[in-house]
């Protein structure tokens, strides 16, 4: 027999030494990251450092690790301001480093991990007024958190038989024009195509329009087509706005249907003592989406959802085949596993750093720096508003602003090509990374501010730029 090798290090003190030293190279990367570029690209040598051939022998690859840190996509630097990106924290490192160590299975079977999930699951009940029987899960993000609300919402319309026989034809769902993607690739995924999702105008203020959509589910009853779901957004990823989710839920318990919301940054901002009023009546909904990982910071990936009847999201995901047969004493024990209430058996343990990050900073403190986001992005409309050469192109709601760069005198197919070489710019010269969008068929600079290293003063910068570089192309030409 050769000897008997394992994975372990040969040498537990050197293991060490190199571990303290990942750590403190580490520690310096998010120390440093609101200092210098915003951006950076991967450069050519470290490129081709990845495309080495699959090592048939290991080597330490330590200084690989390191050399990489500096150049993520850049949303731990305070001009980060593209999509809607969270800016994570130092302690949530920690965080990680214990659940590497860990490395626990949160697919079920009773064990310290599985009740930390429980908690964050109670916290989120107390977060958003959810009822006591109300269940939920900590996924990858709001994408997959849609997936299993919708097939919640699909299958308890069939009583469950539609999981053995497929959906019904004829299903439809209704949601708003400024809806995040992710809500027709759910429909895609669950086998009703994405036809079946109505899109339903919107009011001046990017609200859906709760009068037109009264009016398509008339219209697609008496077309014979079999309404199941409204979709409401709460933090639109245009501008941030936030649908009427009272008369949403007046009008789904009207017409029978269930309610599900994308809060996918927005629900969060129910923490904000600003923001709280407009998120009025989630508490009501059937089914909810969002992610830690942007507004809470939290280290990607984390997400939830939450659905409001534990019995409903249970009976659309549970089978237990043999050999994941529970027991009430052992491993094997302990009520409902966390694979009865989604797709995935194994699941890691990301339920841990959204613990330690409720639990480290707390509720009014991640509140407030929500509040403190959507006040700079006032600040900024008001920064727009007082520029000659720049013209705001969204109300200001939350935490978004859309502008232009608007000179005078220049063609809007101009203004337009402007305004993606300036962002562009931006980018590649690493000064800020806004990103653009479309409102009302105008190109805009979108700056969305999901960062508690954001401030003011990089708010003035990010405009004096704006109008140096709109100024410098638009002389050019
Ligand atoms: C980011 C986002 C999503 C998708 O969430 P992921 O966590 O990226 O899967 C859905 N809806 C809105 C409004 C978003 O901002």
């Amino acid at each position: 027999m050769p000897p008997e090798q394992t994975l372990d290090p040969d040498d537990w003190d050197a293991f060490r030494a190199a571990a303290h030293d990942m750590l403190d190279a580490a520690i310096t990367q998010i120390q440093t990251a609101k200092d210098g570029r915003v951006w950076s690209p991967l450069p050519d040598d470290q490129k081709a450092a990845f495309q080495a051939p699959l090592p048939a022998t290991g080597t330490n690859v330590d200084d690989q690790l390191k050399a990489l840190m500096p150049y993520g996509v850049g949303n731990t630097h305070p001009r980060f301001f593209g999509w809607v990106h969270g800016s994570g924290t130092p302690s949530n490192m920690i965080a990680d480093i214990a659940a590497s160590a860990m490395n626990a299975n949160l697919g079920g079977r009773d064990h310290g991990a599985i009740y930390v999930e429980q908690q964050v699951v109670a916290w989120c009940r107390d977060i958003f007024g959810f009822p006591e029987d109300s269940s939920g899960l900590v996924v990858s993000g709001t994408s997959i958190a849609t997936l299993i609300a919708l097939k919640a919402a699909r299958d308890r319309l069939s009583d469950y038989a539609g999981r053995e026989t497929g959906p019904a034809s004829g299903l439809v769902g209704y949601t708003s024009t400024q809806t995040h993607s992710c809500v027709a690739r759910t429909f895609d995924i669950l086998g009703l195509g994405s036809n079946a999702l109505r899109r339903i105008p919107v009011n001046a203020d990017f609200e859906m329009d709760c009068t037109a959509l009264r009016a398509a589910i008339a219209a697609d009853r008496a077309a014979g087509f079999t309404p199941f779901t409204i979709i409401g957004t709460a933090g639109s990823v245009n501008v941030g706005a936030v649908d009427d989710l009272n008369t949403l839920a007046d009008i789904a318990a009207e017409e029978d249907l269930w309610l599900h919301v994308d809060g996918a940054f927005g629900a969060p901002a129910v923490l904000s003592d600003t923001q709280r009023p407009r998120l009025a009546g989630i508490e009501r909904v059937d089914s909810l989406a969002f992610d830690f990982h942007k507004w809470l910071h939290v280290t990607y990936d984390a997400g939830m959802v939450m659905i409001r009847s534990e019995d409903v999201h249970r009976r659309t995901f549970s089978e237990r085949p043999d050999y994941l047969k529970g027991t009430d004493r052992g491993l094997a024990a302990g009520g409902a596993w966390p694979t009865e209430f989604g797709p995935e058996l194994s699941r890691g343990f990301r339920a841990l750093k959204v613990w330690s990050q409720l639990a480290t900073h707390g509720t009014e403190k991640l509140g407030q720096l929500i509040t403190q986001n959507c006040n700079q992005a006032s600040y900024l409309a008001d920064l727009v508003d007082a520029a000659p050469d720049l013209e705001r192109l969204a109300p200001v709601k939350m935490q978004i602003c859309c502008f232009r760069f608007a000179p005078g005198g220049v063609s809007e197919e101009r203004m337009d090509a402007l305004t993606d070489e300036i962002v562009i710019q931006l980018q590649i010269q690493g000064i800020a990374a806004p990103s653009t969008t479309l409102v009302n068929g105008t190109n805009a600079i979108r700056v969305n501010i999901t960062n508690h290293r954001t401030r003011t003063s990089d708010l003035d910068v990010l405009v004096q730029a704006i109008q140096d570089i709109g100024h410098t192309l638009n002389e050019g030409t």
